[in-house]
């Protein structure tokens, strides 16, 4: 049976992914900084009769709460086949159902350490922790959850739907976290991993106070898609299915 890792993966998008990897056969370990949320989530799934799933504590935030989930996730098996890198924050306050965008101007750098800390070198940290478990996979796949909010190609395109929907924290940390994507795919080049970056489309959750367009059903079919992905799949590349591209492609 392969084995899937998610971060963040207690509620929102991340628990829609474990359930459709459930769903396809996968033993899912569901990352949350919480444990019991993370077994609450597994408790849910248990009860839809997806019993291959179990929690783990994982803030990607301290490198000793990922190291512990390595050591946690080690002792159950030696392989893992994907990891989906989820977790994420927007940092961003709401006035009533508005969000207040981060200005480049004047928002102060620990805002911007705050967000990068989890888009960012979280992502980098558990990547980093996990390697060694998803080289030994026949196809280990890596899935990082971005967003359209991070092409610096569209966001510099007046044309783009959502050009004035600027904000400097959290589409930055998705531009960094992109280039992370292209670098990590480069230096796997020999292995059989396949590394895209997937932006799942504005979806309603927690972390825009569900006021997002599309279903947590839509967004993680869209992210699943990548992590199983066969070996003639992309690799080093950057998805966007609701920006409705001939391949689903869309520049960095
Ligand atoms: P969500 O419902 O707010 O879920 C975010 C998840 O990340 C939660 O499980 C949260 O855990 C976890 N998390 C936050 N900080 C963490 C940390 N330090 N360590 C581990 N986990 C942490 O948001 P979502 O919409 O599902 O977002 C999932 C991903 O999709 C994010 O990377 C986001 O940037 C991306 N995305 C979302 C949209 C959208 O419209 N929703 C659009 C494009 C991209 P807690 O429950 O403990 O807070």
């Amino acid at each position: 049976m392969k084995k899937a890792l998610i971060t963040g993966a207690n509620k929102g998008i991340g628990l829609e992914v474990a359930r459709q990897l459930l769903q396809k056969g996968y033993y899912v370990y569901l990352g949350s900084r919480n444990l019991k949320n993370g077994e609450i989530a597994v408790e849910s799934l248990k009860g839809e009769g997806l019993t291959n799933a179990e929690a783990v504590e994982l803030d990607v935030t301290s490198q000793n709460s990922v190291n512990s989930a390595r050591i946690e996730i080690e002792k159950k098996t030696d392989v893992l086949d994907v990891l989906i890198n989820n977790a994420g924050i927007n940092g961003v306050k709401f006035d009533g159902n508005t969000p207040i965008m981060h200005t480049a101007t004047d928002t102060s750098v620990a805002v911007f350490k705050e967000v990068y800390e989890v888009n960012v070198y979280g992502v980098i940290r558990t990547t980093q922790a996990f390697l060694d478990l998803l080289k030994k996979s026949s196809a280990p796949r890596i899935v990082m959850v971005s967003s359209s909010q991070g092409s610096l190609a569209l966001h510099s395109d007046p044309t783009f739907i959502h050009y004035k929907f600027k904000g400097a924290v959290y589409q930055s940390s998705k531009s960094a976290l992109n280039m992370y994507t292209i670098v990590l795919a480069y230096e796997l080049r020999d292995f059989p991993f396949k590394v895209n970056a997937v932006s799942p489309g504005s979806t309603k959750t927690d972390f825009n106070h569900h006021l997002g367009a599309g279903s947590v059903e839509v967004a993680g079919n869209r992210i699943v898609k990548y992590a199983l992905i066969g070996k003639d799949g992309p690799t080093g590349k950057f998805f966007s299915e609701d920006m409705q591209t001939e391949t689903g492609e869309i520049p960095w």
